[in-house]
């Protein structure tokens, strides 16, 4: 078959690789119908995260079943699916406390330490050797291990791009208000308005946000915001955003800010040269931000990616705030039932984010694209 095969920093190639092949009785084989390109790749692909043999990255897809092992008995061939990015058996200590991405059994890099370069959790497809060396979705097929656990049907009158996003992004921007437990009315900030930020966005109207201020160093991204989502915008390259937050919140600060840029935010030269000088990937430069502009005793949610350990972390300002801080890969089993009823019953829209839809041979250009943010670039779905 034909896939899109990452090679090494900017290199992705539409080549011919192997066809998949069930190796488990609970495999499944699954056709892509469509797949995206999510944030986190980009930490693959710009070497924040390191990857040293070819690999098909993507881990947001969704199909038709093409063959199952003789253990799926809730699949079948033809039936059309929507796959969580996290690779989860649903039978271990994990996964029976609906912590699926830190499934004890699909990684064989697994381990309780964590870290950049350490043992990782669960397994994801698509997404590098350490989290388990799957090969993921951008491709014309895909294995999924543990088919019969996770999987989703979806139903015939949806079109591929109104649920595709339960795969990744749209549980990933609602966990990060989840996390904010909102009582309703609240002011949120949301930082990063790519897709996950746009995601939050929603996700912070229907769990009862009064007021949501989006914020992002790139305008058209926030003149989507605005366009979709209805919320108020922000550019840090304009306004000095705490200033900004506080100014809308009697001077408080916002009830919820979340990160949903992570590592990989705009830097100055100075950021740079103290990052090589700390052995630190990218900068937490938001995160700090996010501290200064949330209310005392407020919450600080993080979905955006880090990695290493940063020296300088605020932890007095966390502390004399009293901040609650929540983060990590987000909950697509726990949520993703609710949310695709979300869907169907028409009370959110998800594929008003989706700028470029591209054929899969494009991959490479798609990716660069969507790095540089040329084009007005927010999200890319690929066809095989
Ligand atoms: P993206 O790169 O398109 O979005 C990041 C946005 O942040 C961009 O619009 C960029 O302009 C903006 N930005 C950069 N610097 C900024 C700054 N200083 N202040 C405000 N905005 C700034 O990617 P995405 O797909 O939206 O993903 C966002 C993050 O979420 C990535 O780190 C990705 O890896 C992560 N992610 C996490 C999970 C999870 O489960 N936790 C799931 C999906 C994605
Ligand atoms: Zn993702
Ligand atoms: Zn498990």
């Amino acid at each position: 078959m034909k896939a899109a095969v990452f090679h090494k920093v900017g290199d992705i190639r539409y080549e011919h690789v192997d066809d998949p092949k069930i190796e488990d009785s609970r495999d499944a084989i699954i056709r892509i119908t469509s797949t995206a390109i999510c944030g986190s790749d980009l930490h693959i692909y710009n070497g924040f995260l390191p990857q040293l043999r070819p690999e098909v990255l993507g881990h947001e897809f969704m199909g038709i079943v093409e063959d199952v092992g003789s253990g799926v008995t809730n699949l079948k061939k033809g039936d059309r699916v929507v796959v969580p990015f996290t690779i989860s058996c649903g039978k271990c200590y994990f996964c029976e406390k609906n912590l699926q991405m830190h499934c004890e059994n699909s990684n064989k890099e697994y381990g309780p330490d964590g870290g950049l370069l350490s043992e990782k959790g669960g397994a994801l497809f698509g997404y590098s050797d350490l989290y388990g060396g799957y090969n993921g979705g951008q491709a014309e097929a895909v294995r999924v291990p543990y088919a019969d656990y996770g999987l989703r049907h979806v139903p015939e009158q949806l079109k591929d791009e109104e649920v595709l996003f339960l795969s990744d992004i749209f549980p990933t921007g609602w966990s990060s208000i989840e996390w904010g437990e909102l009582k309703g009315g609240e002011t949120v900030a949301i930082f990063g308005s790519g897709p996950v930020g746009l995601m939050a966005q929603k996700s912070a109207w229907i769990q009862g946000a009064g007021r949501v201020i989006a914020i992002d160093t790139v305008n058209y991204r926030l003149e989507r915001a605005k366009r979709v989502n209805n919320v108020e915008t922000l550019n840090p390259n304009e306004v000095d955003i705490v200033e900004a937050i506080r100014s809308m919140t009697e001077g408080r600060g916002a009830d919820l800010c979340v990160d949903a840029v992570g590592m990989e935010a705009d830097r100055s030269i100075l950021d740079r040269a103290k990052a090589v000088i700390n052995l630190e990937k990218g900068t937490i430069s938001v995160l700090e931000t996010c501290f200064r502009a949330v209310r005392r005793g407020g919450v600080v949610t993080v979905v955006g990616v880090y990695g290493t350990p940063f020296d300088n972390f605020p932890i007095g300002r966390v502390f004399d705030k009293g901040i609650t801080m929540r983060m990590g890969q987000s909950f697509v089993h726990k949520n993703i039932d609710h949310l695709l009823d979300l869907v169907v019953q028409g009370k959110v829209v998800l594929d008003d984010i989706v700028s470029h839809v591209l054929p899969l041979t494009e991959t490479s250009r798609a990716y660069d694209i969507f790095k540089k943010k040329e084009d007005d670039c927010t999200k890319v779905i690929l066809r095989p």
